[in-house]
């Protein structure tokens, strides 16, 4: 990391006008204090007070090569220099070039590539389509996901975030898929949790009647909502029901895709092809918004003499095309596929596990490649939450607490709700993945002082 003067003026000042206009997402505008940051390289970032933090959040999960990679954002300016940008109806270099990438690493017969500025509209977009191939509209979607914040996407989404615009989920329903440390049915081993979620879920669509359901939408790895590797053949099983019900079956790999659990795409460790994928996030490593539909053929036959009602004047935008392109060049080059399920194999996985034999606070280890979650817990043997679900204030304090003493030994963590997760960019170094353990080993500490 290159040597940064701390400069705290300018950094008060990108602080003054951020809380005097930046509206954020997310927050109660009166209550958050947003880090000024200054700059950022490869897995750090750093604010102007001199502060360096190695970040295991990967910004929101997206920065899959780091931060300022050289390759990525020398094809941006290039692309600038040559086109900065051109509208979707014509046939652009860095548009074809990404989407022939893509093609060729997304499962099975994922051929088309429709294009979106992120994952919300990709969610959006795979729905609709799906809506119209079968004629159908309702959506079955699982308790405990995360699909975006936009209207459909919203109400997708299994979690808190969906309960203020609730009224407009027309169509969606939700169902619970496994996750056997909160088995949902009482399940002692994981066939059992694959085996009752199955019949869950074709009760489920026995009970809102086959031929209603559209789609069902599921995260290979469901991320936000707490990283949980579905149980072996859950999603085969989900497949078969979806074909035997004429079901469009969806797999929203926004997060778990492009190397993030050591394959491209996670549908690749259950051997399960989709009819349609949405991506965005590692795609192009966030360097410049993008997302997309990969479209099957038999979904996208559906639109071969008819025309698709959609579209987003950025859609395969040349800039975000380009870094894509680029970033797929540098995944291949530096196998940082591969060295994602290094990294998961040999240093976070045993990591973590060692972790959590030492401290009482954590109840649950689980993950693959780059994707891990710990689940901290107030008591191991009762399981509950270090904090309540949904906690806030006060009540949220014990994960602030451990937050806190992470960012005070460099560590930058994701919190969510009582889960921690170690979410790295896919080519972490071994060192930087270990000093990230040493520093949730601190910050571990300050939790388990919260367990009774
Ligand atoms: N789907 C999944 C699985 C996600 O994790 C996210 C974002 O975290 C989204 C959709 C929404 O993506 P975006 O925020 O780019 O709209």
């Amino acid at each position: 990391t290159p040597h940064v003067e701390p400069d705290p003026q300018a950094g008060a000042a990108v602080k003054a006008a951020d809380r005097a206009h930046v509206f954020h997402s997310w927050s109660a505008q009166g209550l958050i204090d947003p880090l000024a940051v200054a700059g950022a390289e490869g897995s750090y970032f750093w604010d102007y007070e001199g502060n360096r933090y190695l970040d295991f959040t990967s910004g929101l999960v997206y920065t899959n090569i780091g931060y300022q990679h050289p390759k990525v954002v020398a094809a941006i300016q290039e692309q600038a220099g040559k086109l900065a940008t051109f509208a979707p109806a014509f046939a652009v270099e860095p548009r074809s070039e990404a989407a022939r990438l893509i093609a060729e690493r997304t499962p099975g017969d994922l051929d088309k590539i429709f294009f979106t500025n992120g994952g919300a509209e990709a969610v959006e977009n795979a729905v609709r389509m799906a809506r119209l191939h079968t004629g159908r509209t309702k959506l079955l979607s699982a308790y405990r996901s995360y699909h975006g914040g936009t209207n459909t996407a919203i109400n997708l989404t299994g979690d808190p975030r969906r309960w203020p615009s609730d009224t407009a989920s027309a169509g969606v329903k939700h169902f619970w898929a496994p996750f056997l440390y909160r088995s949902p049915f009482y399940s002692a081993n994981e066939a059992e949790e694959s085996a009752r979620a199955l019949q869950h879920l074709e009760d489920t669509i026995a009970f809102e009647g086959p031929h209603t359901v559209a789609a069902i939408i599921l995260e290979s790895v469901p991320g936000t909502a707490g990283i949980m590797t579905p149980p072996p053949g859950y999603l085969a099983g989900v497949r078969e029901i979806c074909d035997k019900y004429g079901i469009v079956f969806i797999l929203d790999e926004v997060m778990s895709g492009f190397g993030r659990t050591g394959k491209w795409f996670a549908a690749e460790h259950f051997d399960v092809v989709p009819d349609l994928l949405t991506f965005a996030k590692g795609v192009n490593s966030g360097y410049v918004p993008l997302g997309g539909v990969a479209i099957s053929a038999k979904i996208a036959a559906t639109f071969d003499k008819r025309p698709y009602p959609g579209g987003l004047t950025y859609s395969g935008h040349p800039l975000a095309c380009a870094a894509a392109v680029a970033t797929i060049q540098v995944m291949e080059d530096e196998k940082v596929v591969q060295h994602a399920a290094h990294i998961g194999e040999n240093v976070l996985g045993p990591g973590l596990r060692e972790l959590a034999e030492r401290h009482p606070s954590v109840g649950d280890v689980r993950g693959l490649g780059v994707f891990w979650a710990l689940e901290l817990v107030k008591n191991r043997e009762t399981r509950e939450p270090l904090v309540p679900y949904n906690a806030s204030g006060a009540d949220a304090a014990p994960m602030a607490a451990f937050a806190a003493e992470a960012k005070k030994n460099g560590l930058w963590p994701f919190v969510n709700m009582n889960r921690t997760h170690a979410v790295p960019a896919c080519n972490v170094s071994e060192a930087e993945a270990k000093e990230g353990l040493a520093a949730l080993d601190a910050a571990l500490t300050v939790a388990d002082a919260h367990t009774v």
